[in-house]
């Protein structure tokens, strides 16, 4: 009964829409309803039976139709010799036959159904036999189609570029550093670091134009910081662009993506500290950005580098071995104390005591995610300044 009323919706609506066409249409068009297609067929029959006097009229109308019984009914079809081979033979494939306004929604309802619910392309082929059923009314049709109409929405959300931003606290180092910037963007997971010195509008503003400038502004920003600081922050990443704005939206939960990321971007950074026996934390970031987007990601079946680039990401033989070897060592060691003081002399370099106090394992294994530093809100009250650009 449903599917009844649905059916009877949608070929309603359908039949609505074809009358609207054949109005703006006027008279010149080969559409044709029940009453004009059975005046046609005694038209073409009565020029057909004609052995003299045919007029330029029904001479007009043989070269255009012909007429045929198929499944003992009598229809229009386009006439053979349009339709014969350059040897001359009459293909019965080619027969293309016309209907009236009463068959077209059926006959676009069970073709689309049955071959599943093909796109205009498929739909095309499928009606091919069908002289005058044109492109605008399959389009009409799959218009109306709520499965595809899901689908099609399905397909424009997923184009959606997404992204996280988030803040990982470090302590100060010799450079003034003591934070990470965190910008993951969702669809390829491919992460951007970058140092920073505070959370001032000015400052993440730079960090985010490095970024857009190269990657493109996203169309939706998400993170925990205020509503006011990421409006702020929107105007002023756009007054680069004149003709586009992203959308933020403040999430006081992470996603798992954004928590997953920044733990093993904690990971990663405690071991390039450990490899180069630095307390200049600041310096390893971009490192560090590398090696987390060349991480094989299992959802992806690749890197997030070759989900964003679309080609392999790194190469086997350029790898920072000592790099990767700390990495491993961590991963493969079950004792965390023991793999922070694994290969360092701390009398030389007194790593733990100046490792970054955010990346420490045990607050890893705890899945303990650095805390979001609130940004200092900067409210925007002169004028907006002029567009840049020209
Ligand atoms: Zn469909």
């Amino acid at each position: 009964m449903e599917d009844e009323n649905e059916y009877a919706n949608m070929k309603t609506t359908f039949n609505n829409k074809l009358n609207e066409i054949i109005k703006a249409k006027g008279v010149n068009h080969q559409i044709f309803n029940p009453l004009s297609y059975a005046t046609m067929i005694s038209k073409v029959e009565h020029a057909k039976g004609l052995k003299f006097g045919k007029t330029p009229a029904d001479y007009a109308r043989l070269k255009k139709y012909d007429i045929l019984e198929i499944d003992g009914v009598k229809r229009l079809v386009v006439p053979f010799f349009s339709s014969t081979t350059s040897s001359g033979n009459k293909t019965s494939s080619a027969i293309r036959m016309f209907v009236h306004t009463d068959e077209i929604f059926d006959i676009l309802h069970t073709a689309h159904l049955k071959s599943g619910h093909k796109s205009r392309q498929g739909m095309t082929q499928e009606v091919s036999q069908f002289k005058n059923i044109t492109r605008e009314m399959i389009m009409i049709y799959l218009g109306l189609c709520e499965v595809c109409q899901e689908k099609v929405a399905k397909f424009h959300e997923r184009e959606i570029k997404k992204s996280y931003i988030d803040f990982i606290s470090m302590s100060a180092d010799q450079h003034g550093y003591n934070l990470i910037l965190v910008y993951l963007d969702v669809k390829t997971q491919f992460v951007q670091l970058r140092p920073l010195k505070n959370t001032e509008l000015q400052e993440v503003t730079q960090s985010l134009l490095d970024i857009f400038t190269i990657f493109g502004p996203p169309d939706l920003l998400q993170g925990n910081v205020s509503n006011e600081f990421g409006s702020s922050l929107a105007n002023e990443v756009c007054l680069f662009w004149s003709d586009f704005k992203f959308n933020f939206i403040k999430t006081e939960d992470r996603d798992q993506l954004l928590v997953e990321c920044t733990i093993r971007v904690t990971e990663i950074l405690n071991a390039w500290v450990e490899a180069n026996k630095t307390m200049e934390w600041s310096e390893g970031v971009k490192y560090v950005q590398y090696m987390k987007n060349r991480d094989f990601n299992p959802t992806l079946n690749r890197s997030a580098g070759e989900a964003l680039l679309g080609h392999k990401f790194g190469r086997s033989g350029t790898r920072k071995r000592s790099l990767d070897q700390a990495l491993s060592d961590k991963e493969e060691e079950s004792d965390a104390q023991e793999a922070m003081n694994s290969g360092i002399d701390k009398q030389d370099v007194p790593i733990k005591q100046y490792a970054p106090k955010r990346i420490k394992l045990e607050q890893v294994d705890n899945s303990e995610v650095p805390h979001l530093i609130v940004p200092n809100i900067k409210t925007n009250d002169e004028d907006e300044p002029e567009n840049i650009l020209p």
